[in-house]
Parts: structure tokens; C-alpha cells; sequence
């Protein structure tokens, strides 16, 4: 990438954690040249020349996390009062938001709403430290859905028109089929690598209740039409099994949040091939800090509905076949917990199952198979050397990286204190 020194890597004396063995490899060496891995081969098989050998004195090395539903801008948990904040107050308190998800290990992030390409592109010119940003642009909600911040009364507070959208709103308003496919191809232009809709009621809003479904079936599809047009895919916030059926039906890809789900909705999903990215972490903090971190009141009423059920959709989408990314969705103040998805996940499905949510699962809904979430020849060189072995305890991943002796990068080490 433009700005930054290649180097020639060798990675030695690890223990590789091959997330689609679910096995650690030993004997093996890695070699990264500029922002990949040029090989992985039987250790002191070649001779090492110029490069610099790092010896991992037996710890585990492992792909960058990459967790497929963050906000990065949401740097108040109150997304109303987000959306009003100058842009440039938005764009410095993300800056230490970036970095942390970026210490804690995960490299790749897509972002479910309010990062743009410019900030990705920041990333990758590497004028500011945090993870690879697949960026949505904004998402697309109904007049009244989840991303329609306007309270009651405030009728005459209208959208400004898409070319002087505020930085901290995640979402835009637009309705109907025609307003539908400019909005996605204003997004697309604009460089969204994905398009994210509201397809229901959500918690952090205010007029629009979890069971109602948002948006027709007709303008759903439109939007899947120009995303499919463009060689891209939808990601739909959806909570009930009604919501989640008809935007899958629809050809939505990514069901995010999916608490709600039922087991025959869980079903259509796997037959379909869609993914869930389930995000129970936000609901177990919301619940315990929500309130103190400014979530207003009618919307801390509304996570228990979710959070109960959230545990539940983990192990129905896990018996009906449905391949699930790792998301963590946190707002504000509560972004400290990302890491404790891994957690949850562990305690439901095991830490092979949480691990690979965030590696193997996770590259694939991002289209990104054999360049992210693998140690593999010709991928990016985004990997984690740590202090522990993360499927004997998943806990050395959890926290803010205090058990990440090396954090590299598209081959830049980001952290090293072996
Ligand atoms: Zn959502
Ligand atoms: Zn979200």
C-alpha cells in the first residue's frame, strides 16, 4: 500500500491455528513479503537470506479477527443525538475507537452503517491506525424505521438531501422503488462495498417497534437488483422470523441481529445460503450499561424482547446449518466489550465455532475467501501471535489484546512487545 516500508518477514517456532482444520500446525514457518504472505512451508526448509526471522517461542499464530457488524463513528450510544454531532468531533472520537479494535486483535472490520470510503481509505493509506474497513455508506431505512432518528413531533426535522449527510447518522432515509435504487447507487458510487437496509423494528430507535417488518417486498428487491447489479450483496438488520424470511426471499444475503428466528426461518436461510450475523454482545451490555451510557428510555425497554432471545438463535441457526460471523454491533462507550462476542459464542457453540465466526465464516460473507481469515500463500498478511492457545481458552482473546504479543497487519507489525 502506497506509504508504507515492505519488509520481508519469516515467522518461526509458532504454533499455526488453521481455523478450517480447527488444529494447531507445528513445524511450519510463515513468510510475509509487503502486505502478504508469500509462503507457509516446513520450518528451515529454504534459506532465510535478508529477511527478518521472528522467533514466536512456541505461541500461537493465528489470522486477524474480523468482526462483520461494528459503527464506527457511533461514538455515542445515543444514535440521535450521533447523527447530530459535527463531523469533525465524529471523526476524532472514532479515531480511538479505530485504534482499540485494532489492539484487541481485529484487523478487518465491515461496517454496518456510517463509515464511508474515505475513512477506509484513510486506514489503507495508513494515515490512521485501525482495522480494513468494508464500508456500507450509509444504511437505507423507511420513512419511520430504525434508521429514522426523528421523533415523534419533530415532523418538519427532515433529511437533508444525500449530498450533506452528517458524518455521525449511520442511516439515510428513502422510500419507494425508484428513491430505493438511487440511494444504492449513490452508496455504490460513493464506494460501499455492501448495501445495508433496515428490514425491521430495531432497539436504538424511536418510533419503530421490533415486531414490525420495514420496507415492501418490492422495494427490498430493487435494492437487491442494483447491489447484484454491481457484483455486491444486501446485509438486512432483521430481529423476527417474519422479517428474516421475506428479506432472505428477497435474496438478502446477511441477516444481522436474526434473535428472533425461528427454526423453519433458520432452515430457508441455510437452504438459501444466506449467513447470520448474530450480535448478542450488544444486547448483554446494553442491558447492564445501556442506560448510564445515555440510550434513551424506551429503548432500554426494548432489549429484553432481544436479549433473551438471542442465546436461543445461536443454537437455531447452528442445528439448521446456517454459517454465522462474528458481530458485535456496540455503541459508545460499551465498544471496550467487542472482544466478549468470542465469549458467548464459545460458551454456546464451542471456541472452535466462535473462532472461526471471526476468521474462516467471516471472509467468506465478506467475499474475501483465501485473502482474509487464513494463513495461507497469497493472502493478506493479517495475523496475531498469542499468548495462549485460544481453542484450549478463548479468554487469551478477550479483552482489549493484553494477551496479543504481535499484531501485524497487510504485513505492517501494529504491535510487538515479545
Ligand atoms: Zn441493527
Ligand atoms: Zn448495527
Amino acid at each position: 500500500m502506497t506509504g508504507k516500508t515492505t519488509i520481508s518477514l519469516i515467522l518461526r517456532n509458532g504454533q499455526l491455528l488453521d481455523p478450517g482444520k480447527g488444529e494447531l500446525l507445528s513445524g511450519l514457518e510463515v513468510q510475509i513479503d509487503g502486505e502478504r504472505i508469500s509462503a507457509v512451508r516446513e520450518q528451515g526448509s529454504v534459506a532465510v537470506g535478508d529477511a527478518q526471522v521472528i522467533d514466536l517461542g512456541g505461541r500461537t499464530l493465528m489470522p486477524g479477527l474480523i468482526d462483520c457488524h461494528v459503527h464506527v463513528l457511533a461514538s455515542n450510544a445515543n444514535l440521535g443525538v450521533n447523527a447530530l454531532q459535527p463531523n469533525a468531533i465524529i471523526l476524532y472520537r472514532a479515531l480511538p475507537i479505530l485504534a482499540a479494535m485494532l489492539q484487541r486483535g481485529f484487523t478487518t472490520v465491515r461496517d454496518a452503517g456510517g463509515a464511508d470510503w474515505a475513512l477506509a481509505r484513510s486506514i489503507a493509506l495508513g494515515l490512521v491506525p485501525g482495522p480494513r474497513i468494508f464500508a456500507s455508506g450509509k444504511a437505507l431505512s423507511q420513512t419511520g424505521g430504525h434508521g429514522d432518528m426523528r421523533a415523534r413531533g419533530e415532523l418538519l426535522l427532515s433529511e437533508p438531501c444525500s449530498c450533506c449527510f452528517r458524518a455521525g447518522a449511520i442511516a439515510r432515509v428513502v422510500d419507494g422503488v425508484d428513491n430505493v435504487r438511487l440511494a444504492v447507487r449513490e452508496e455504490l458510487q460513493q464506494g460501499a462495498t455492501q448495501i445495508k437496509i433496515m428490514a425491521s423494528g430495531g432497539v436504538s430507535s424511536p418510533t419503530d417497534p421490533i415486531a414490525n417488518t420495514q420496507y415492501s417486498e418490492a422495494e427490498i428487491r430493487a435494492i437487491v437488483d442494483e447491489a447484484h447489479a454491481a457484483n455486491t450483496y444486501v446485509m438486512a438488520h432483521a430481529y423476527t422470523a417474519r422479517a428474516i424470511r421475506r428479506a432472505v426471499e428477497c435474496g438478502v444475503r446477511t441477516i444481522e441481529h436474526g434473535n428472533l428466528v425461528d427454526a423453519p426461518t433458520a432452515a430457508l436461510m441455510a437452504a438459501k445460503g444466506a449467513f447470520a450475523v448474530p450480535t448478542q454482545v450488544t444486547y448483554e451490555m446494553l442491558a447492564e450499561h445501556g442506560a448510564a451510557a445515555g440510550l434513551p428510555a424506551e429503548s432500554v425497554a426494548k432489549i429484553e424482547d432481544v436479549r433473551q432471545a438471542g442465546r436461543n438463535a445461536l443454537k437455531l441457526f447452528a442445528e439448521a446449518g446456517v454459517e454465522m460471523g462474528y458481530g458485535s454491533d456496540l455503541l459508545g462507550e460499551m465498544h471496550q466489550y467487542q472482544s466478549y462476542e468470542l465469549k458467548i459464542r464459545a460458551q454456546v457453540l464451542g471456541n472452535l465455532a466462535a473462532i472461526q465466526s471471526a476468521t474462516s465464516v467471516a471472509a467468506k460473507i465478506l467475499q474475501r475467501e483465501g485473502e482474509l481469515g487464513c494463513i495461507a500463500p497469497g493472502a493478506l498478511a493479517d495475523l496475531l501471535v498469542v499468548d495462549g492457545n485460544p481453542l484450549a481458552s478463548i479468554d487469551c482473546l478477550v479483552g482489549q489484546g493484553e494477551q496479543l504479543a504481535m499484531i501485524i497487519q497487510s504485513g505492517q507489525v501494529q504491535k510487538n512487545v515479545m
